[in-house]
């Protein structure tokens, strides 16, 4: 049926950027056939699954959205993909993504933009805007995403969807193309609570591979979202993430939920986070930092595309040419800044204060979680923004994640849950729920709450 409905729609709005309708069915014979056999096909035997073209896959290329890694088919599957085949599911295909995620909207891809199921002249959000876009259209049931500044949380919220930052740590980078490791996180984007906590649960959990994952257990996030209640729970505002700036109908809806959460017995307070207000900056120095030495790799020997090696140039004009021609305009600005920040001499002015707003930030955190269960605000500051009105003008594009970003720089666990239309456009607001690290079972229980 799923494949059925993306040869109707996928034309329209191109959220994969690879589709296998053989591979597909045949996984999904081998889950019958384990069925037949007698054997536990797994938690979530036979349901299709969307992977972000980040998560590397043995039978499918893996592009992250670039075009020096077009084509490119790695030897292994990464502990996400390789849980989810455990556990039953069939992979329908790979989603489209800005390129290495960076960015905000899916119009960095270097195979084109995806249009947003609500409104096709709008963007999906991003960089996991195909998962969003394949879930909001039909075209999957479930779709995993990494959110390293909010690329789960807002493409999830601009299309209406439930999306999940885990804890930092919670769920496995191995086999995860890396954009900014202190940061990247894998997620689940489903169309409700309970579905996105049966796919977190189905892959989360610690894996030696991964150097920083955490040696816990996974939280009871399928629980939470069952029990849906927060009668007596301590809920904050934070007063940072909203007022100026912020879209009319967002604010409306945001304040709507805050008082549905109020009405079914939680408590809730105002809170202050004054470093929020620097997290942003902080990001933009750390991420790309980080990003310039990871994407060193790709240095036209190891992988993917290799430009100009005919004989007559050195390896440094080959790499250089490659790299020239296989990175798009984004990744190429977050390289140069990034690799000035960490430039000998301007390490402490810039990377160096940007690690201590860091700190800040997790100080705001762990202070307010002293007086409440979790924090609340808008996901984003606005609904789907137009194809195309931001791609010209880099910190309008940034300015998307200002109320995911600082979660991910503090590690904790935020979940995004729709919230209602908002009355100007008629496109989806979403609810940003953050709770400390490892209590990723408060933000389903109060997303269940509420939807
Ligand atoms: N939009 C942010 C960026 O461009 C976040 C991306 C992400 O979470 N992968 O860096």
């Amino acid at each position: 049926a799923y494949l059925d409905r993306i040869a109707e729609v996928e034309g329209d709005i191109h959220a994969y950027l690879h589709l296998d309708r053989e591979t597909a069915l045949a996984q999904a014979r081998a889950v019958d056939e384990r069925i037949a056999a007698g054997e536990d096909p797994g938690p979530l035997a036979g349901v299709p699954v969307a992977h972000k073209d980040v998560f590397t896959t043995e039978d499918m290329p893996t592009t992250a959205a670039s075009k020096i890694l077009a084509d490119w088919r790695p030897p292994y599957d990464a502990t996400v993909t390789a849980r989810l085949r455990r556990a039953g599911t069939v992979i329908l295909g790979k989603t489209n993504m800005d390129e290495f995620a960076m960015g905000s909207s899916t119009e960095n891809s270097a195979f084109g933009a995806t249009r947003n199921p609500w409104n096709p002249d709008r963007i999906p959000g991003g960089s996991s805007g195909g998962s969003s876009a394949a879930v909001a259209a039909f075209e999957a049931p479930l779709a995993t995403g990494t959110d390293t500044g909010g690329s789960i949380r807002q493409p999830a919220a601009v299309c209406g969807l439930v999306g999940a930052k885990p804890t930092y740590g919670g769920s496995s980078r191995y086999g995860l193309i890396a954009f900014a490791s202190s940061l990247d996180t894998p997620g689940p984007i489903a169309r409700n609570v309970l579905d996105a906590a049966l796919l977190h649960e189905a892959f989360s959990g610690h894996d030696p591979r991964d150097s920083t994952s955490v040696d816990a257990p996974v939280p009871p996030v399928v629980e939470a979202a069952r029990r849906a209640d927060v009668a007596g729970l301590r809920v904050g505002v934070v007063r940072e993430l909203g007022g100026e700036g912020y879209q009319p109908g967002v604010q409306q809806r945001f304040q709507e939920s805050v008082e549905l959460l109020e009405s079914l017995g939680a408590k809730v307070v105002e809170v202050s986070c004054p470093s929020f207000d620097a997290a942003l900056a902080a990001y933009y120095l750390i991420a790309p930092s980080e990003c310039s030495s990871n994407l060193a790799r790709f240095d036209a020997m190891r992988y993917g595309l290799r430009v100009g090696d005919d004989g007559g140039r050195s390896a440094e004009e080959v790499m250089s040419l490659t790299r020239a021609e296989g990175f798009g305009p984004e990744v190429k600005r977050r390289i140069i800044l990034g690799t000035y920040a960490l430039s000998s001499g301007y390490y402490d002015a810039y990377y160096g204060s940007a690690q201590q707003v860091r700190t800040l930030v997790k100080r705001d955190f762990d202070a307010a979680f002293e007086n409440v269960d979790v924090l609340v605000s808008p996901t984003t500051p606005t609904t789907a923004f137009p194809i195309g009105e931001r791609t010209g003008d880099p910190m309008s594009m940034y300015l998307a994640d200002l109320c995911t970003i600082p979660s991910n720089l503090a590690g904790n666990a935020a979940l995004s849950v729709p919230c209602g239309l908002a009355p100007e456009d008629g496109l989806p607001v979403g609810l940003q729920i953050m709770a400390p690290a490892l209590a990723d079972d408060r933000t389903y229980r109060v997303g269940a709450a509420v939807e």
